[in-house]
C-alpha cells in the first residue's frame, strides 16, 4: 500500500513531467474503480485538458487540471501508477489510461480494485479526504501539537499512527518501522505512554519518513509502479533476524493487518480493554 514516502517520491517524479502537458485520450477500462463526481463521461472532462499540478495529501495523489477539476487517486492496497512510453497491450487490471500530448501515457492499475480514482471539482467531496489530520511531515505539526492530538486518542499506538484523522500519510508498513525504531510495543495503549516515549515517537516518525523519502528517491527512479520496501527493518520480514538484536521478527495479525515487530526490542503484553 503506497504511503507518504512512496507517494511523495511519485509526486516529485510526476510533477515536472505532467505539469503543462495536455491529455489527448482517456480510456476507462475498469469503471468500478472510477468515481466521476461531475457526471457525464469521464473522457469528456479530461481530453484536451492540461495538468496544472501534481500534489499529495496523506495517501492521496492529486492531479490538478486546467478546468479547475482534480483527478484524485487513492491507491489503497494495490493501486499503481505507471508513466512512460505507451504499452503495446492493455493489462488485465488497468483501470484508466491517459494518453498525453507529448507521446507518454499515464496508466493506473489496480490488482484488487480496492483503490479509487475520483474526478471532482473539490477533493473534500471524496470520502475519507476531508477528515484527514495534518501531514505527518508538516512543519506546523510540532511536538506539542503532536502530543495534544495524541491525548484525544485512546487506542493502541499502531492503530492511532495509522489513523489518518490523527496524522495523514502513515500506513501499516511505515507504522511498523517507526515503532520498531522507537522501541515501542505496537499494541501499547497511547494513554500509557510516558512523555519521553511520545517525544521519541515524534522525532522517530519524522526521521523515518524523511530518510525513507531520500532512500526511495534514489531507488525508485522512473519505475514508480514498483513498491520498494526491502530497506525497512521489520515490515515484510517476519521470521528474519531483527537488525538490532538478532531475535526473530514477530507477526501478529489483527483486524486484517499484519504487524511486524521485535519482541525483544519492543517488549509488551497484549491486553484487551
Ligand atoms: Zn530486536
Amino acid at each position: 500500500m503506497p504511503e507518504l514516502p512512496d507517494l511523495e517520491v511519485i509526486r516529485k517524479f510526476l510533477a515536472p513531467r505532467l505539469t503543462g502537458v495536455a491529455i489527448t485520450a482517456a480510456e476507462v477500462r475498469r469503471p468500478i474503480v472510477v468515481r466521476n463526481l461531475l457526471g457525464g463521461e469521464l473522457a469528456d472532462h479530461l481530453v484536451g485538458r492540461r495538468f496544472t499540478e501534481v500534489a499529495r495529501r496523506g495517501k492521496f495523489l492529486l492531479l490538478g487540471l486546467d478546468a479547475g477539476t482534480t483527478l484524485l487517486i487513492n491507491p489503497m492496497l494495490a493501486g499503481r501508477l505507471r508513466y512512460g512510453a505507451p504499452l503495446a497491450r492493455p493489462r488485465a487490471r488497468d483501470v484508466l489510461v491517459l494518453t498525453l500530448a507529448d507521446g507518454h501515457e499515464l496508466r493506473y492499475h489496480d490488482a484488487v480494485d480496492m483503490g479509487k480514482i475520483y474526478l471532482t471539482d473539490d477533493p473534500n467531496k471524496a470520502p475519507a479526504y476531508a477528515g484527514q489530520g495534518p501531514e505527518a511531515t508538516d512543519p506546523a505539526l510540532t511536538l506539542d501539537a503532536f502530543r495534544q492530538r495524541l491525548r484525544k486518542h485512546r487506542g493502541e499506538i499502531k492503530g492511532v499512527l495509522t489513523n489518518q484523522a490523527f496524522v495523514a500519510g502513515i500506513g501499516n508498513a511505515y507504522a511498523d518501522e517507526i515503532l520498531w525504531r522507537t522501541g515501542l510495543y505496537p499494541f501499547r495503549f497511547c494513554s500509557d505512554l510516558a512523555e519521553a516515549d511520545v517525544a521519541r515517537l515524534y522525532v522517530t516518525m519524522r526521521a523515518v519518513l524523511s530518510e525513507s523519502i531520500e532512500i526511495l528517491r534514489g531507488r525508485v527512479g522512473a519505475a514508480i509502479d514498483v513498491e520498494v520496501r526491502d530497506f525497512l527493518a521489520v515490515h515484510g520480514k517476519p521470521g528474519q533476524p531483527c537488525p538490532r538484536c538478532g531475535s526473530a521478527i514477530s507477526e501478529v495479525t489483527r483486524r486484517g493487518a499484519a504487524t511486524h515487530f521485535c519482541r525483544t526490542c519492543q517488549p509488551g503484553i497484549m491486553v484487551e480493554r
